[in-house]
């Protein structure tokens, strides 16, 4: 709709309690875990029972369906207080929620009452299944086949890079039901791990190491047709539906590993002494500094007006403004933890201090849920649509 004004947003005393209190909730439960599940390379399982425990699973399902029914800021500011100190354990909770977009808006009533009051309760945890080794940005070129046997489908295919293999027990599956109709022949379904998925790898990444992601393999696994969510062949528009509804999470996720790259940094600079007196007081680095928090509050704002619009969208903008939040803060948080390691000088380059796992955390930002090349593809795409 042309000519309405687009949300905007100021946040509640409700919402700014909610970052009190998360914050100091992270600080003690998540916090001491982030740089050995980073080291380790292993899920970050206290923090997430931690989680559990506050409740947080619930916070991105309907109460309808066991869960708290929280608005989309709210889950935006609790995706970047616990990013802010261990990106792996935000990455823990956004991934079920990306998991649960497909079923929520797509799915029947009575997959809905099945899966998830789980979820809400953090009991199941889910993977979103779309890319293949060779269809990332092309997700339309996938192989991976459902075929129709009766009353059931036949999946077979390995995805790619999948967030929590092996981890999740619900996995959303794309998978071609019409190989030769492009993305019109791509159909989605929720697949539980026990009736047969395997997991054929698992990556040795560069950062967010205290996430798994894995390749998921389906060889001739049998799924009821009455687990096909939406209908058969609009698989496609279901994924991109839910990109546009969980990129926001995804740029939150970026504004909270900036947030804590700054805050450390500011941190060192007052402690930190050289020439006499302490590095803060140094012009040249206040400036990159103010460069850091200014970056980051302008990629909050975006992040925020997005987050509305998954809520209410009047102006019909979210597919745009969901990727420009992605692009900005995910581009901000890579450029703010560069610097964040330059304030540190050599420290910064050790394990000693959180600055480079936020360097390293902050770089996925930019490349999953759409690399940042694909993110301003649809920009630009949107932008000359509305002339
Ligand atoms: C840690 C991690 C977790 C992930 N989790 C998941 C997950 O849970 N589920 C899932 O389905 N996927 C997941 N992904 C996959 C991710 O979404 C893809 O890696 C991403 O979409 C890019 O695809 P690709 O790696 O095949 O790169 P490619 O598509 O091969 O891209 C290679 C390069 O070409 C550029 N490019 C491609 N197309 C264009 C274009 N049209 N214009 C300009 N440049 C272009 C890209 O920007 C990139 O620089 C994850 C990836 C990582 C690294």
């Amino acid at each position: 709709m042309k000519g309405d004004t687009p949300p905007t947003f100021a946040l509640s005393d409700v919402q700014r309690e909610f970052r009190e209190t998360l914050r100091a909730f992270c600080e003690d439960k998540v916090a001491p875990h982030a740089a050995e599940v980073d080291r380790n390379a292993e899920f970050p399982w206290k923090s997430f029972e931690a989680c559990r425990e506050m409740q947080l699973p619930a916070l991105g399902v309907p109460e309808a369906f066991g869960g708290a029914g929280a608005d989309s800021v709210t889950q935006a500011i609790m995706i970047e207080e616990l990013a802010r100190v261990c990106a792996s354990t935000a990455l823990s909770i956004l991934i079920s929620k990306l998991g649960t977009l497909p079923l929520l808006n797509w799915g029947s009533e009575e997959l809905r009452r099945e899966y998830l009051p789980r979820v809400a309760t953090g009991e199941s945890q889910m993977s979103y299944c779309l890319s293949e080794a060779d269809a990332g940005s092309d997700a339309a070129a996938m192989r991976a086949r459902a075929v129709r046997d009766g009353d059931d489908y036949i999946l077979t295919g390995t995805k790619y890079w999948i967030t929590n293999a092996g981890i999740s027990d619900l996995y959303i599956v794309f998978a071609k039901t019409e190989p030769h109709a492009g993305g019109r022949g791509i159909s989605c379904f929720l697949v539980e791990k026990d009736w047969g998925v395997h997991i054929a790898k698992h990556e040795d990444k560069l950062g967010l190491r205290g996430s798994p992601t894995g390749a998921v393999a389906l060889d001739e696994v049998r799924v009821p047709g009455s687990n096909r969510i939406g209908e058969e062949g609009q698989g496609f528009t279901v994924a991109m539906h839910t990109l546009d509804r969980s990129r926001p999470a995804v740029a939150a996720q970026a504004v909270g590993i900036a947030q804590g790259a700054i805050d450390a940094a500011a941190g060192y600079m007052k402690e930190r002494h050289a020439f006499g007196g302490p590095i803060a007081d140094f012009q040249g680095l206040r400036f990159m500094l103010a460069d850091m928090a200014m970056r980051n509050e302008a990629a909050r704002v975006l992040v925020y007006t997005a987050c509305g619009m998954v809520d209410h969208d009047p102006t019909g903008e979210l597919t745009k403004f969901s990727a420009m939040c992605k692009a900005f803060a995910s581009d901000a948080a890579m450029a703010v933890t560069v610097d964040a390691v330059q304030l540190l000088g050599g420290y910064g380059y050790t394990k000693d201090f959180p600055v480079e796992r936020y360097l390293r955390d902050a770089k996925v930002t930019q490349i999953y849920e759409g690399t940042n090349q694909v993110q301003r593809v649809v920009i630009a795409r949107e932008v000359l649509k509305q002339l």
